[in-house]
């Protein structure tokens, strides 16, 4: 560690990176592959037409299994929101504060996620948000959400 560098960025030297989402199942595993190409996917019931996330196998309203992926418009509002001020994981000490949001898309599902280029003072509920990615140093790319 170069202990010549001001806190902060001593703090990013040291850090890990960042955790990955685990998929527990193939369905969930599309869900995050379909990500990596700079696009949000959805699944769709194929027998009522309604969209759904987190992914899973059958419709909640319906009950059917057959479904779509189908692209998110990627926009939506702020559904709710935390400002996150004390880093649970040391990949995250030098994002503090930060805000993690629950947002709104139009086509109805929810989505936990971050909101970027946002100071905390800026958030309010219903504000209307568009999708973004953050690239990791792999290649790995997070959905995220920043003000339009
Ligand atoms: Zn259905």
């Amino acid at each position: 560690m170069d202990d010549n560098l001001p806190p902060k960025l001593r703090a990013q030297a040291a850090a890990p990176p960042k955790p990955r989402p685990r998929p527990q199942d193939p369905v969930e595993q599309e869900f995050w592959s379909r990500c990596q190409d700079g696009h949000l996917h959805f699944q769709k019931c194929r027998e009522c037409g309604t969209w759904r996330h987190l992914p899973r196998y059958m419709c909640a309203r319906c009950g059917s299994p057959d479904f779509s992926w189908e692209q998110s418009s990627g926009q939506g509002v702020v559904f709710s929101w935390t400002v996150v001020h004390q880093a649970l994981h040391p990949a995250f000490a030098s994002d503090i504060p930060y805000v993690a949001a629950v947002v709104e898309l139009e086509e109805g599902v929810r989505m936990a996620t971050r909101l970027i280029d946002c100071p905390a003072g800026d958030v309010r509920l219903d504000l209307p948000v568009t999708l973004d990615f953050e690239d990791f140093s792999d290649g790995f790319r997070l959905p995220v959400f920043r003000p339009v």
